[in-house]
């Protein structure tokens, strides 16, 4: 094993294996098939790149993400480590070249998409050459039940059927019990290894914000974190991902739109320099997504409630693949309770479909209006129990205070019933603050027994609403404008049988700075001036390379540059991330960065923050 342990050192410049990444490798390299289940970010990659350079022959890696191709292809070069992809972006001639070093074995590394990999030329030409192992990444696509259902990853089994003899690998950061036996069977792998890692992203901070005006909040969330960091917003509608990228533009930052309707080499350009710059915002709708391998995403929020847990779940894990923290922040409001509510309400599914639909957003709703951990319920969500609160969500951080609404809640149902169930959540509220508006007037609704009765303010009223309306007692009714509607449900609450405790309304101006965010803890307290002279140098390293800065260098390992201060060769060896052929290309250069930059004045500077 130590051969292993090696390569990661000297090729990849880490100290350990992390997780089950041992066990995996030599599982391969002892010829056994693998399947291995690992969180986004968890270092999947190494599992079969190792076992590849140590067997004999080229490790073929079936990925169905081509745009990533380049990048992989980049980052392992950079380490000195030969690999080549095949895919329709290539010429005949790129093609060709790509064969002959498949041929004469001066590659250990293969990526092509699952199309090609069927194709008889590329088994005949496989045929006659070594092959150390077949990877086959993101391999929850061979589930048609799943989002990102792919026909040729059913038939990947071919491949072992032209191959017995050669150990295979199949990796997958999204996949449920069902999804796993699903993979098993479709790809026979019965006999593999299975390796199942936690679900937790421990690194992601999980905030739900409730109230009103998202973008403004927004706004003041990445203000405040993420003033010069990537991130992707999402948002539901194409409208709205261009306006809310105008809005974010206007205010200084690069916000670039992407969805379905924006033609495909506008998406490719954004998505390209979401890439390769750094601080980059994306605001999507969900088509982007898969294929975006990002490292240092360092937040994701959400403008509109994600349809279930799973979508969000997935979503936010694209922040902080590189394991320091992130932030998957979310704007929840009155609206979002009423759009999903009224879309379980009109789903014309088969009655199955729709009990199942129906779970999954009761699901989201109880995640948004919870009280306790919310790693806890995702977890759990997940089959997986996470038996203590995390510590590292706005629940745990600032546990919410709640409030017995029993009451007000009978005064809001009550108003709701006087008016009539004719009108929206605006009106009632004027009602139930005595605000005598002219249609009130005209309704004479200033006359009935609720109205003035309240002594909440407007943002606590609409807290009660959302919360009302979340839980089932009241729904919007969309034929009517929005009229307020009461359900069964309120009969045992107006008649004083059941109590009420709601999340009390907290009011936004008082929103604690998360302590995560680069500037913050990935940082941590290193000194400002040496990093950005890193960033800068790395920058100008990408540029004449033509690859994305986190290829050359991870934040991180500028970080740990920061934070020990090498001032030689070999101090630099031991930093994490920088193997023996990054120490060569780049060593002479970063030390001589580092020593313009002294470390007492830094030290000083760093204990005043601190205080
Ligand atoms: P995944 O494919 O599981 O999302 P990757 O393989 O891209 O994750 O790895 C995520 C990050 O973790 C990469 O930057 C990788 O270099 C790093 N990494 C992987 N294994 C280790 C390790 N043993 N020690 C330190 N960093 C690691
Ligand atoms: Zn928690």
């Amino acid at each position: 094993m130590s051969q292993a342990l090696d390569i990661l050192r000297s090729r990849f410049g880490y100290p350990q294996f992390r997780f089950q990444q041992q066990q995996i490798i030599e599982t391969l390299v002892a010829g056994r098939d693998a399947l291995v289940l690992m969180p986004t970010g968890g270092g999947k990659s190494l599992c079969y790149q190792i076992p590849a350079i140590l067997r004999d022959g080229t490790g073929i890696v079936i990925s169905p993400l081509i745009a990533l191709m380049q990048d992989q292809v980049d980052a392992l070069a950079q380490n000195g480590i030969r690999a080549a992809f095949l895919n329709s972006t290539q010429s005949f001639e790129q093609q060709q070249q790509v064969r002959r070093q498949l041929r004469n074995e001066v590659i250990d590394l293969l990526y092509v998409a699952p199309e090609r990999a069927l194709g008889a030329d590329f088994l005949e030409m496989l045929a006659a050459c070594r092959i150390a192992l077949f990877a086959i990444d993101e391999a929850h696509c061979v589930s048609q039940w799943g989002h990102d259902f792919r026909p040729d990853y059913q038939k990947l089994t071919r491949l072992h059927e032209h191959f017995p003899d050669v150990p295979r690998i199949a990796l997958t950061a999204t996949a449920d019990q069902r999804t796993l036996r699903e993979i098993e069977q479709q790809l026979m792998l019965a006999d593999a290894q299975r390796f199942v890692h936690s679900f937790d992203r421990p690194n992601i901070f999980y905030r739900v914000t409730q109230g009103d005006n998202n973008r403004q909040r927004l706004w003041h969330f990445i203000q405040q974190n993420h003033p010069d960091d990537a991130g992707i917003v999402y948002c539901l509608s194409r409208k709205k991902v261009e306006e809310t990228a105008r809005w974010l533009s206007d205010r200084g930052r690069i916000a670039l739109p992407y969805h379905a309707g924006l033609d495909k080499s506008t998406r490719a350009e954004h998505q390209r320099i979401f890439l390769q710059q750094e601080g980059v915002i994306v605001v999507a709708t969900i088509a982007f997504g898969m294929g975006i391998d990002k490292p240092d995403v360092r937040f994701v929020a959400h403008l509109n409630l994600p349809k279930n847990l799973e979508s969000y779940y997935q979503e936010t894990g694209r922040a902080g693949r590189d394991g320091d923290p992130a932030n998957a922040w979310m704007a929840y409001g009155m609206q979002d309770v009423i759009t999903l509510r009224q879309m379980m309400a009109q789903s014309e599914a088969d009655e199955k479909f729709k009990r199942v639909l129906h779970q999954k957003m009761e699901a989201m709703l109880g995640f948004c209006e919870q009280t306790g951990c919310r790693r806890q319920t995702l977890l759990a969500y997940f089959d997986e129990i996470l038996e203590q609160p995390c510590g590292n969500c706005d629940n745990c951080v600032e546990p919410p205070v709640t409030w017995d609404a029993t009451e007000a809640a009978r005064m809001a149902l009550s108003c709701v019933y006087r008016t009539g169930q004719r009108f929206g959540v605006n009106y009632v509220i004027d009602v139930l603050m005595g605000n005598a508006r002219d249609r009130i007037v005209q309704n004479r609704h200033d006359q009935i027994s609720t109205f003035g009765i309240g002594e909440l303010d407007n943002n606590e009223w609409r807290s009660l609403f959302r919360q009302l309306i979340a839980l089932g007692y009241l729904y919007a009714d969309i034929d009517n404008y929005g009229a307020l509607k009461m359900t069964p449900d309120c009969k045992p609450l107006l008649s004083g049988e059941k109590q009420l405790l709601l999340r009390k309304f907290a009011k936004p101006t008082k929103v604690k700075k998360v302590s995560t965010g680069k500037s913050a803890t990935v940082l941590g307290s290193v000194d400002t001036p040496l990093f950005e002279a890193l960033r800068l140098h790395r920058k100008q390293l990408a540029q004449a390379q033509g690859v994305p800065p986190f290829v050359i260098l991870h934040d991180k390992t500028l970080a740990a540059i920061c934070e020990q201060r090498p001032e030689s060769i070999e101090q630099l060896a031991s930093i994490p991330g920088i193997g023996e052929r990054k120490l060569e290309l780049y060593g002479a250069d970063l030390i001589r960065i580092t020593s313009q930059y002294p470390r007492d004045q830094s030290r000083s500077e760093t204990a005043i923050d601190l205080v």
